[in-house]
């Protein structure tokens, strides 16, 4: 997709802190860190938000969060907890239209979320 920032980055045009690849999925850390832990679990494939997902794509949220789990363990957070976060257009204060799954710990969450 032409100008997506998160599809330029998989593709290598603009540089990631990659923590995770395979076929369908990347993860990398977020630019802007809101945890001491901050990594966004993102599709190859572009979708735009979550309203564009279909039933095909049950398969592939699901390894979504199974990779976001195995990232907390893997930095350690993962028994005393993390936050996942999926921000879905602008009340939720999406700004990267490029489906991904915010994966934050190493601190506590407030809850309700802001
Ligand atoms: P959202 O607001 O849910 O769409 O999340 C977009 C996230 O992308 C924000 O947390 C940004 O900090 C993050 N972000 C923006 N540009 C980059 C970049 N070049 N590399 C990594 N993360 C980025
Ligand atoms: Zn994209």
């Amino acid at each position: 997709m032409v100008d997506c920032l998160f599809c330029r980055i998989i593709a290598g045009e603009i540089p990631g802190a990659f923590v995770h690849k395979d076929d369908r999925l990347v993860a990398f850390k977020d630019v802007n860190p809101q945890a001491p832990m901050h990594v966004l679990v993102v599709p190859r494939r572009h979708i735009a938000t979550l309203n564009d997902l279909s039933a095909e794509d049950d398969a592939l949220l699901g390894e979504m969060t199974r990779v976001a789990g195995n990232i907390a363990k893997q930095h350690g957070h993962a028994e005393r907890g993390y936050r996942t976060i999926f921000n879905c257009n602008a009340a939720a204060g999406q700004t990267v239209f490029h489906i991904h799954m915010h994966v934050l710990g190493g601190r506590s969450f407030a809850w309700p979320p802001g």
